[in-house]
């Protein structure tokens, strides 16, 4: 049996293991996706030991995306290097451990799904971690314009400098919100019940698509985009398809997509429920 794993801290959270899981078992491999607690000091050993022990192939996830391209014996791949992180990693025939990037990826197909068209559009990105990174080199490609703002200002002008965009501090949205035909939160607000929403849900316009990589909540900003008519797109479908794709790098095998988006509904269901029984919220 093959093992494939996600490597992060914390990551108790992660869905991978559901929808890896059940896209192994539909493409009948012999294999188990398990989620790992790694820390950055432990990465290095915990890469090593995965491709001595024979691994199919990893995810990386925070915190770790950045610090995997430090690493002497990982050779990663030209679209890694442009974004700066490591998502995936491979380990092919000769030993050789192999790094990938597939969030940008990812985040492309959920807009193109949602029938959003990026050439020559005003993208408003929201953050400058690693996530948003793979986004602002991907819809650059694609030809999209792209203004970002972040919380610290130096790592949204170094963004947009390396994309040829402008970068501004978070506030600034109240401005560039009205400007943007794509707004995308990459930061990790909404992630939590109770975040407050990043600027004024008001000045959303109903031709405006609105994507929130947040993928564990119906967040604040999404709630927002509906009542003002926009397009609102949340992360379980960016999350599925840069899944997919590993799993395409892993195998050679087409990624069974709608499957692994029913697994990750379910689960986020499932775990809604959870929450509403604990916070004694459910009739029985
Ligand atoms: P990261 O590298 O740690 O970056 C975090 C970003 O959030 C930074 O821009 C940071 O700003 C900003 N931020 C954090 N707390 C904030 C606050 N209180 N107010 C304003 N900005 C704040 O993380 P990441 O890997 O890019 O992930 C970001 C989010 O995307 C997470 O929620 C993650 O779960 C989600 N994500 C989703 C997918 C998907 O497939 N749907 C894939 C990857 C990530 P500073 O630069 O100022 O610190």
């Amino acid at each position: 049996m093959k093992i494939f794993g996600i490597f992060g801290d914390p990551i108790e959270h992660s869905l991978s293991p559901v929808m890896q899981n059940e896209a192994l078992r539909a493409l009948g491999i012999d294999a188990g996706f398990h989620a790992f607690r790694v820390t950055r000091v432990d990465l290095k050993d915990a890469i090593r030991g995965a491709a001595a022990m024979g691994f199919g192939g990893l995810n990386l996830t925070i915190p770790l995306k950045e610090k995997a391209l430090e690493l002497e014996f990982l050779r990663a791949d030209e679209l890694a290097l442009a974004i700066g992180a490591v998502n995936t990693i491979s380990f092919d025939q000769v030993s050789r451990i192999r790094g990938h990037n597939t969030d940008g990826w990812g985040a492309l197909l959920a807009l193109q799904d949602a029938g959003v068209s990026i050439n020559e559009s005003r993208v408003l990105l929201i953050g400058a971690g690693g996530a948003a990174r793979a986004i602002a080199y991907t819809l650059e490609k694609e030809g999209a314009e792209i203004s970002i703002a972040n919380r610290s200002l130096k790592r949204a002008h170094e963004l947009a400098t390396s994309v040829g965009g402008m970068g501004f501090c978070l506030c600034d949205l109240e401005k560039l919100v009205g400007q943007a035909d794509i707004i995308i939160n990459a930061t990790s607000v909404g992630m939590r019940s109770g975040d407050a929403g990043l600027f004024d849900g008001r000045l959303l316009k109903r031709r405006q698509a609105v994507f929130d990589i947040v993928y564990n909540r119906d967040t604040k900003l999404l709630q927002d985009a509906r009542a003002a008519g926009s397009v609102a797109i949340d992360g379980v479908m960016m999350l599925v398809y840069q899944g997919a794709k590993a799993l395409e790098i892993w195998t050679g095998l087409k990624a069974p997509v709608d499957l692994m988006e029913r697994a990750v509904r379910r689960a986020l269901a499932e775990r809604a429920g959870e929450t509403l029984v604990k916070n004694g919220k459910a009739s029985r």
